[in-house]
């Protein structure tokens, strides 16, 4: 039997996942599964599947790092208030994508556009302290 590695697990928890986890979040999700992992082999392996190209680390304004499970080509929404990350699904996404790689002859590693707002929980959050 094959035995299913840390790194694997990692990378199958943050797949799973659709909410663009920080390390510290999705160290809380594996020790579920690996109850005595520590979070520095989580930031590692987080380290090394990025580079490796298997997932996406996520930097948006200086805020903690989050991790994206999935690599195709998608947009992102950033709360500027909580820096909560949703997926935006487009389909002008892909036709960008083609014309950077037609016109410009780059090979595309990451693609994406972003867009920067208040999500609906700290819209809701400001609302009910004015009342
Ligand atoms: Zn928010
Ligand atoms: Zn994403």
């Amino acid at each position: 039997m094959r035995i299913t590695s840390q790194r694997e697990i990692i990378l199958e928890e943050l797949q799973r996942l659709k909410t663009h986890p920080t390390a510290d979040e999705l160290y809380e999700v594996v020790k579920k599964r690996l109850p005595r992992i520590s979070i520095a082999t989580v930031y590692r392996n987080l380290e090394r599947l990025s580079e490796a190209g298997m997932i996406h680390k996520l930097e948006y304004g200086g805020r903690q790092k989050r991790f994206d499970g999935d690599t195709s080509p998608h947009s992102h929404v950033v709360c500027v208030r909580c820096g909560r990350i949703s997926d935006v699904e487009t389909r002008d996404d892909m036709e960008i994508l083609d014309i950077v790689v037609d016109s410009k002859g780059y090979q595309i590693l990451k693609c994406g556009v972003q867009f920067e707002g208040i999500c609906p929980f700290c819209q809701e959050r400001s609302k009910s302290k004015k009342d």
